[in-house]
């Protein structure tokens, strides 16, 4: 039997280590098929800080989520062999070299054949994973749920921002254009052509006007029929939920997702090659009830639930 929760009958839910859903803690990646990555950081943002607490605590609300997928039928534990890996060792004075650092981390974990499920932290930790996905897996395709397309070129004269990562990841020939989805974007622009040069480059962009009112089953059904079997890196950016959902986060924006369509999407998209995902953004300071950290907890469980190898009841 692969590595099991420690369920709440046998020891209180408040109680033991903090680990993602309180699996065993792993020092290699090696016997695992998923592996969860803390990337405690917050010295790519823009606005508010304090997603350096993050994976902190996503692992402490991650306790109280049992390990069947009831609505769905998904046994991911009984089917794949998970453990927390813990925290990457960011330079907290140095946001480089923690980009420098994520990206060996994950070079390592990466010589066994896992699925790294990073828990952010902000949205710059996905630049330097998608550098380590490509080189092992070549260029992917993206599902990016966000507010923000994530597409500017410089911040401040910065090349390396968590407001760069995809254009970044697109220069360097990372992902697969045509196969890139952006999922529930709004908010307002630097330009009235922000979007514009990204559509160009054949990204995929879903405003949230789009959505808004909608189920998200057929957008993700439509999805996944266009990604196909190509590889998938999943990018979860909590801000994509609307902030009455999701306030704590560094740069919120009125009218996202609502919860329910959060999960229909991720639903949908069950038969993906998914190679690595993360969930990003989770600034515990603007949310001291944890219910974004409870949702984003939960939305990973989501991902989870739709890896390939999942076993469905
Ligand atoms: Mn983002
Ligand atoms: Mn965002």
């Amino acid at each position: 039997m692969p590595n099991q929760p420690v369920s709440g009958n046998d020891l209180a839910r408040f109680s033991g280590l903090q680990t993602f859903m309180r699996l065993p803690a792993a020092e290699t990646a090696e016997g695992l098929d998923v592996g969860f990555i803390g990337i405690p950081m917050d010295h790519g943002t823009s606005w508010r800080s304090g997603t350096r607490f993050g994976p902190k605590q996503l692992r402490a609300e991650s306790a109280m989520i049992r390990p069947y997928n009831l609505q769905t039928g998904a046994a991911p534990f009984d089917s794949l062999n998970m453990a927390d890996l813990g925290d990457v060792a960011v330079n907290t004075f140095n946001l480089s070299d923690t980009i420098r650092i994520i990206t060996e981390t994950y070079d390592a974990y990466l010589k066994h054949d896992i699925i790294p499920v990073g828990l952010g932290g902000d949205h710059t930790l996905t630049l330097p994973i998608l550098r380590a996905i490509a080189k092992k897996h070549g260029p992917v395709a993206l599902v990016h749920v966000d507010a923000h397309a994530d597409v500017n070129d410089e911040m401040f004269g910065e090349r390396e921002t968590h407001g760069t990562v995809f254009r970044r990841a697109y220069e360097e020939g990372l992902l697969v254009p045509e196969k890139v989805w952006q999922v529930g974007l709004r908010g307002t622009g630097y330009t009235a052509e922000d979007f514009d040069e990204a559509r160009g480059w054949g990204f995929n962009m879903v405003t949230a006007p789009e959505i808004w009112h909608r189920s998200l089953t057929p957008l993700g059904t439509q999805i996944r029929e266009a990604i196909g079997q190509t590889k998938t890196y999943i990018t979860y950016d909590i801000d994509s939920l609307d902030p009455a959902f999701a306030p704590g986060t560094g740069t919120p924006e009125i009218g996202g997702l609502t919860t329910p369509q959060a999960m229909e999407l991720i639903r949908a998209l069950r038969g993906l090659n998914i190679v690595g995902c993360d969930l990003v953004e989770v600034s515990p300071p603007y949310d001291p009830s944890g219910n974004t950290a409870l949702t984003g907890a939960n939305l990973i469980f989501e991902l989870l639930s739709i890896l390939p190898g999942v076993h469905y009841r």
